[in-house]
């Protein structure tokens, strides 16, 4: 028997990554933006404490359950990322050529481990290189910095200076704090920020289990280096801009940007561009003429998923943000990518290149493909053609991983043995078409067998 209700796929599926907090966190926004089609909510375990993400979960959950719905929640894990801490009345109005003082119960608070290791005249970024402040004294457990820009910082926010490296041991111990915090209640999808190597990655899946949904977020240049290697062992990556922008030359980011998502497609792992989607939203009821164009260019290049951070988090306009973001993703005409091509480099590979290059054949506009942990479906996925393709998975984790990828409509049902009968009948419930192509294992006189076949409806 199908478990959820099921919402029309639109023609194009990128799908939605929404950062839920403050702005966003009723029972009411949540419900909107679950009616109005986000695909996953991110929590970034950054900001505000455990207590608060515990709340928005049993939120979530139960409006799901409300409405037969189930969308994977993505806890995103600091990282050994380095970040300020409290400010009085939870933000300060920079103001240039003003002195602010870093430390315990200053005006901005800060851990003792950044204070040892900022020197005098060390510029710092704050907020994703948003201020600029330069030192101008210390004593042992304070520095004073001047700023040089002005605007309004927040909370935790990031902190870069040449002199500040990361901690080495990953995950951290913060984060292993939240890994048993997101387990004990029912998320086992985590965000994975500072990644360097796939043996972090690994450090992580040891603790966190076999089917949980790791997002390596790709933001330091040494996590670029060893993409490929990451690719092997992660479930889904982001481009994660926002730190990324300040870790390397910023010129770069574009070409990086792109050969990213080619990598990750290649690797048939599905790919969130993350952060500044719409950023101008935040304050701002329509986006920039910009934004627009960076939405549309990281479909155009293929990316899974498209994510809001501040825009739905703590914007003024969080569904305003989502709405648009939608239109965009729908107005995208998948007509006019040119069809990438991938090096076949295994059977599945060439056998998903067979079925997506069948459909076209002979016009049909249906894939159905039968999965255990996803792969056939992300190999099918990433031709980003017009076709839809439903993916059933008698796993939930598995149902959770399709809900990155795009032009994915996931289904879980209890089992897949002789999956036909009834959930065919309910396949066909969610299409006016009367064929459509299955991909599945079946067996042939006693022999395994993959079966590309063409069903009528
Ligand atoms: C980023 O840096 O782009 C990002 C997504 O990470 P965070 O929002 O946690 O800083």
């Amino acid at each position: 028997m199908l478990q959820m209700q099921f919402i029309p796929m639109p023609k194009n599926s990128v799908k939605t990554v929404v950062t839920i907090g403050p702005a966003s966190d009723s029972v009411q926004m949540i419900k909107i933006l679950l009616e109005k089609g986000a695909d996953v909510f991110r929590l970034n375990a950054s900001h505000n404490d455990l207590d608060y993400h515990k709340r928005i979960i049993e939120r979530i959950r139960s409006l799901e359950k409300l409405m037969k719905l189930d969308i994977p929640i993505l806890l995103d894990l600091p990282g050994p990322k380095l970040r300020t801490g409290k400010v009085k009345e939870g933000k300060v109005n920079l103001k240039i050529g003003e002195v602010y003082t870093f430390g315990p119960n200053a005006d901005i608070e800060i851990s003792s481990s950044i204070i040892n290791k900022i020197r005098i005249g060390d510029t710092i970024k704050l907020s994703d290189g948003k201020f600029e402040l330069k030192v101008i004294s210390r004593t042992d457990s304070t520095f004073r910095a001047k700023s040089l820009d002005y605007g309004q910082l927040l909370e935790d926010q990031s902190i870069n200076c040449e002199h500040l490296t990361y901690e080495k041991e990953y995950p951290t111990e913060r984060d292993r704090e939240i890994i048993r915090f997101g387990l004990e209640n029912g998320v086992n999808c985590f965000g994975l920020s500072f990644v360097s190597s796939a043996k972090d990655v690994m450090n992580v899946r040891k603790l966190t289990g076999e089917d949980s949904i790791l997002v390596s977020k790709i933001e330091r240049p040494d996590a670029v280096k060893n993409l490929k290697e990451i690719l092997s062992c992660t479930d889904v990556v982001m481009v994660a801009r926002g730190d990324l922008g300040l870790n390397v030359d910023i010129s770069k980011l574009p070409e990086m940007q792109r050969s990213m998502i080619a990598l990750a497609n290649q690797a048939h792992k599905p790919v969130i561009v993350a952060t500044q989607m719409l950023e101008s939203m935040v304050a701002n009821p329509i986006p920039t003429r910009a934004e627009v164009n960076d939405v549309f260019t990281a479909i155009y290049e293929g990316t899974d998923a498209v994510m809001l951070s501040e825009e739905s988090a703590v914007g003024n306009y969080p569904i305003k943000s989502f709405v648009m973001l939608k239109k965009l993703i729908d107005s995208f005409d998948n007509k006019i990518i040119q069809k990438p091509t991938y090096k076949m480099e295994n059977e599945e590979d060439g056998i998903a290149d067979a079925a997506v290059l069948l459909s076209e054949r002979i016009n049909v506009n249906n894939i159905l493909v039968l999965t255990s942990l996803g792969g056939s479906a992300f190999r099918l996925s990433r031709y980003h053609s017009d076709k839809r393709i439903f993916a059933a998975t008698d796993k939930k984790s598995t149902f959770y991983r399709l809900s990155f990828g795009r032009n994915i409509y996931p289904l879980l049902f209890p089992s897949l043995d002789g999956f036909k009968g009834e959930a065919m009948h309910k396949i066909k419930n969610l299409t006016d078409a009367d064929k459509i192509i299955v991909l599945s294992d079946s067996f042939v006189e006693g022999h395994k067998a993959k079966a590309i076949s063409l069903l009528y409806l």
